[in-house]
C-alpha cells in the first residue's frame, strides 16, 4: 500500500507564533523556557495538522528556531572556536552565530549567510577547518523524534547529509590553508551521523529522512566514491535504520550513477520539478526492493496540484515497479518550508481565486488525497473531482486572460530590444544633457523609510488619513529629499521611494494580474519572513506607476531627477510566478508594462532611469546547462524594459552584489548605459573582473556599505575611487554607495554622503 509523506513544514506558526516569541526573546521579553514552550507547542500544532489532512509519515526535525543547517551544524559541533569559546550557553551560542551578540562584554558577529539552493530562503554557511573536531553536540533530532512519537505520531526524522552539509561549507578564515575544502572532513564527519543512526533507530525510528540536494548539481560526480562509503557505513553501522535519500528542486540525470547501487532503503525524487526522471529513475531502481518517494505536490509554488495529472504520474510509477503500490511513497517534492501555512488564513482573496491555491496544509491534503487514489480510486473520487474542476475553472480563467498582452509578447521584435544608437553615441548626447563631471555622484533610490513615514502608510492604508492627505504627505516629503540632495551637492538625485511598502509589492499593487495575501508568510531567514505577490494572469500596467513622483521631483530642481523602477526578473524573482506559462513569458510581460512606464517617464521630462535587477543571479538554474538560456530572457526582458527612449535617456541597473562569476557577459549584454554594484566590502578583485572583461559602458562601485551606520572618512573613500580609476578608465566611474539608504538614519546617511561628495570633487581635481 503506498504511503503519504511530507517532507518538512513551515515553521512560523498559522498566527506568526514562533516569529513573535522569537522575536520577545531576542529583545529579552521572554525567557528561554518561554520560547521553548511556544516552540514546543508549535511542533506539535504541525503534527496534529499534517495528521488531520491524512498524511502517514510526520516529519520532525525539520523544525527550526532559525535554520535547520545551523541546528546541523549545531548538532555536530560545526562550531567556529570564537562562538564556542564565548561563554555563552548553549541556546545564546546558537542565536550568536546565526545573529550575532553584542551584550555583557561579548561582541560576535553572526556567520554568513547564502542562498539555500534556488530558493529566497537563506541558512548559515557552517564554518570549517582542517582540526574542526565533530562530535554529538546535542540530540536534537533524537528528541524531536521521540517528542512526536511519545505525542502518538508515526514520525521520520529528517537529517541534512552530511555530504550536502560539508558542500554548503566553507574554510573558516583561520583555516590553515585557505582553498581548504570542507568536503575533505566527510570521512571524519560519517561516523557521528551514523551514531546519530543509530540513536534514532534506537529510539524507535524505523525510517531516517536524509536529504542530499547536493545531488541535483553538475558537479555532483566527484562525490562519487564519497556517496559509496558514507552510506555503506551507514548501512553497516545502522542496519535497522532504513535510509530514505532525498533530493529535491531538480533532476538526478547521470548523478543516478552516483546513488544507483548504495544500500539505501529508499530515494525521494522531485517529481515537481522533473517528473520525467521517474521513468529513468524506476528503471534503474525496478530489480530492487528500494522505495520510492515520488514529489508529487510542489513544496516551491502556492497552486493546487492537478491531481488526475500526478495520479497517472504514480501509477506509471508502481507500473514500472512491478505493480508493487507499496514501494512508492506519495510525498511533497521538498520541505513545504518554502509555501505558506494555509489558505484559511486568507479573508480578502475572492473565493474563486483563493479556490486555485494551496499552502503547506492543504498541500498535505492533497498528498493525503493522492495516496488513497492510488490504493483505491472510488475512496477519494469526489475529492479528484472537486480538484478537477478547480484546475478547469483556473484554466479557463488562464486562457482567457489578456489576450492584447500576450499578443505583444508575442510580436516582441529583435529593434524591440536595442537602443536606437550604441554606447558611444548615447554617451555623448547623454553627458551633455545631463551635464554630468567625472566621477558623478548619485545614490541607488532610497532614503531614509522612517517611523514617519511607516506611520503615515499605515494610516491611509487604514483609511485614517485621506488619499490626498497621503499625497501631500509624500510630496513633502519628497521635497525635503531633494533640498538634501542639493544641499549635499550630488549630481544625479533621486525622489527617495517614500511611496513604497517595498521594491516588489509596490509595482505588483499597481500592475494587473497580480494578488495580494494577508498571510502568506515565507521564510527569508530566521524570523524575517516576506509575503511574495502572486502572479495570477497575464500582467498589464493600467496606468502610469512612478511618474506622478518622478515628475513632482523634478519639477523642484534643476538637477537630473533618476526615475526608479524595480526590474523585470526581479518582480518576478520575488513573486509565486504562474505555472501554466514560462517563466520567460511572465518575465516579458512585466518587461513591456516597465517599457511604456520608462517611456512615460521620459516624455515627463525625465532624463535618467534606473532599473533594480538584484534579483538576476538568484535565478540562476541549479543546472550549467540552463543558464543560457535564462540569462537570455532575462537579458532581454531587462533591455525591453530600457530600449523604449530616445539615447538620451541615461538607463541605469543596480545590483546588490558584485560577484558576477561566469554571468559577466549578460552584465554586458544590458547594455545599461550605467550599473552601480556592491563593492564597499569587496575591493580590487571585483573591479578586475570588469577590467579583463572590458566592461564597455559605465559603473559605480559602491564606495560605503550602507547596512554599517559607519561613515568612512573622506580619505577613505577618496583612496577608493583613486584605486578605482587605476583598473577602470577613470570617465566611466560613478561615485555611489553600495545600495539603497532606507535603513539608515538620516544623520548616518547624510555624513556618509557628505564624505562621499568631497571625496569625488577631491578626485576630480587630482585624477
Ligand atoms: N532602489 C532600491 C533602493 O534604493 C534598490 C534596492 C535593492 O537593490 N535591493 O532601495
Ligand atoms: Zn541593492
Amino acid at each position: 500500500m503506498a504511503q503519504s509523506a511530507v517532507l518538512g513544514f513551515p515553521r512560523i506558526g498559522p498566527q506568526r507564533e514562533v516569529k513573535k516569541a522569537l522575536e520577545a526573546f531576542w529583545a529579552q521579553k521572554i525567557s528561554a523556557e518561554e520560547l521553548q514552550k511556544v516552540a514546543t507547542e508549535q511542533r506539535l500544532a504541525t503534527y496534529a495538522t499534517i495528521k488531520s489532512q491524512g498524511v502517514d509519515i510526520i516529519p520532525t526535525g525539520s523544525f527550526s528556531l532559525y535554520d535547520h543547517v545551523l541546528d546541523t551544524s549545531n548538532t555536530f559541533n560545526i562550531i567556529p572556536e570564537k562562538y564556542a569559546k564565548s561563554g555563552l550557553n548553549p541556546l545564546d551560542t546558537y542565536f550568536a552565530m546565526a545573529r550575532g551578540h553584542q551584550r555583557n562584554g561579548v561582541d560576535l558577529p553572526a556567520t554568513e549567510m547564502q542562498k539555500w539552493f534556488d530558493s529566497n530562503y537563506h541558512y548559515l554557511v557552517p564554518e570549517l577547518k582542517e582540526d574542526t573536531e565533530f562530535k554529538l553536540n546535542n540530540l536534537k533530532p533524537v528528541d524531536d523524534f521521540v517528542e512526536a512519537k511519545n505525542a502518538g505520531y508515526n514520525a521520520r526524522p529528517v537529517l541534512l547529509g552530511p555530504i550536502t552539509l560539508l558542500a554548503l561549507g566553507k574554510a573558516s578564515d583561520d583555516a590553515k590553508d585557505p582553498n581548504f575544502d570542507p568536503v575533505s572532513l566527510v570521512p571524519k564527519l560519517a561516523p557521528y551521523y551514523a551514531e546519530l543512526l543509530v540513536k534514532l533507530g534506537e529510539a524507535g525510528a524505523e525510517w531516517v529522512q536524509v536529504d542530499e540536494p547536493v545531488l541535483m548539481f553538475d558537479d555532483a560526480q566527484k562525490y562519487a566514491a564519497l556517496f559509496k562509503s558514507v552510506y555503506e557505513s551507514f548501512a553497516q553501522t545502522a542496519p535497522n535504520v532504513k535510509v530514505l535519500l532525498t533530493t529535491y528542486f531538480g533532476r538526478l540525470d547521470s548523478n543516478i550513477e552516483i546513488i544507483k547501487d548504495l544500500p539505501i532503503a529508499g530515494l525521494h525524487i522531485d517529481c515537481d520539478r522533473a517528473p520525467e526522471q521517474i521513468d529513468q529513475v524506476t528503471a534503474a531502481f525496478a530489480s530492487k526492493k528500494t522505495v520510492i518517494s515520488l514529489g508529487l505536490v510542489s513544496g516551491r509554488n502556492i497552486w493546487k496540484t492537478d491531481l488526475s495529472a500526478a495520479l497517472k504520474l504514480a501509477q506509471k510509477a508502481v507500473a514500472a515497479l512491478g505493480g508493487d503500490a507499496s514501494r512508492v511513497i506519495i510525498a511533497s517534492s521538498s520541505s513545504l518550508q518554502h509555501t505558506p501555512i494555509t489558505i484559511a488564513n486568507e479573508k480578502k482573496l475572492a473565493p474563486e481565486v483563493l479556490d486555485w491555491f494551496s499552502f503547506a496544509t492543504e498541500k498535505c491534503g492533497e498528498v493525503a488525497t493522492l495516496a488513497s487514489a492510488l490504493r483505491d480510486p472510488q475512496s477519494a473520487a469526489e475529492r479528484l473531482e472537486v480538484n478537477a474542476k478547480s484546475i478547469k475553472a483556473r484554466r479557463d480563467f488562464e486562457t482567457n486572460s489578456d489576450p492584447a498582452v500576450r499578443e505583444r509578447v508575442a510580436n516582441i521584435k529583435p529593434e524591440d530590444l536595442k537602443r536606437k544608437s550604441p554606447f558611444p553615441v548615447r554617451r555623448e548626447i547623454q553627458r551633455q544633457r545631463l551635464n554630468l563631471p567625472l566621477f558623478p555622484t548619485t545614490t541607488i533610490g532610497s532614503f531614509p523609510q522612517t517611523k514617519e513615514i511607516r506611520q503615515y502608510r499605515a494610516r491611509f492604508n487604514k483609511g485614517e488619513i485621506t488619499q490626498e492627505e497621503y499625497e501631500k504627505f509624500l510630496e513633502d516629503e519628497i521635497k525635503m529629499v531633494v533640498e538634501k540632495q542639493e544641499a549635499l551637492n550630488l549630481d544625479v538625485l533621486v525622489h527617495g521611494e517614500p511611496e513604497r511598502n517595498d521594491m516588489v509589492q509596490y509595482f505588483g499593487e499597481l500592475l494587473d494580474g497580480f494578488v495580494f495575501t494577508q498571510n502568506a508568510w515565507v521564510q527569508s531567514f530566521g524570523s524575517r519572513y516576506v509575503r511574495p505577490p502572486v502572479i495570477v494572469s497575464d500582467v498589464s500596467r493600467p496606468k502610469p506607476m512612478t511618474v506622478r513622483w518622478s515628475a513632482y521631483a523634478q519639477s523642484i530642481t534643476k538637477k537630473a531627477m533618476k526615475g526608479m523602477l524595480t526590474g523585470p526578473v526581479t518582480i518576478l524573482n520575488w513573486s509565486f510566478p504562474r505555472v501554466d506559462v514560462s517563466r520567460e513569458i511572465q518575465s516579458k510581460q512585466i518587461a513591456l508594462a516597465l517599457r511604456d512606464e520608462v517611456v512615460d517617464l521620459e516624455k515627463a521630462g525625465i532624463l535618467a532611469v534606473q532599473v533594480d535587477e538584484p534579483a538576476i543571479r538568484e535565478g540562476l538554474p541549479l543546472r550549467r546547462s540552463e543558464w543560457d538560456a535564462y540569462l537570455k530572457w532575462a537579458v532581454d526582458s531587462f533591455r525591453l524594459s530600457t530600449s523604449g527612449v530616445s539615447d538620451a535617456m541615461n538607463t541605469a541597473s543596480h545590483f546588490c552584489y558584485s560577484d558576477f562569476n561566469s554571468m559577466m557577459n549578460s552584465i554586458i549584454d544590458l547594455d545599461a548605459d550605467m550599473i552601480s554594484i556592491e563593492n564597499a566590502k569587496a575591493g580590487s578583485k571585483v573591479l578586475k573582473v570588469f577590467q579583463s572583461t572590458q566592461y564597455p559602458n559605465e559603473i559605480g562601485p559602491g564606495l560605503f556599505d550602507i547596512h554599517s551606520a559607519r561613515v568612512p572618512s573622506e580619505e577613505e573613500m577618496y583612496q577608493k575611487l583613486v584605486n578605482m580609476a587605476s583598473i577602470l578608465p577613470k570617465e566611466a566611474l560613478w561615485a555611489n554607495p553600495d545600495c539603497g539608504l532606507k535603513t539608515r538614519t538620516w544623520a548616518e546617511c547624510e555624513a556618509q554622503l557628505k564624505n562621499m561628495v568631497n571625496a569625488a570633487e577631491r578626485a576630480r581635481k587630482d585624477l
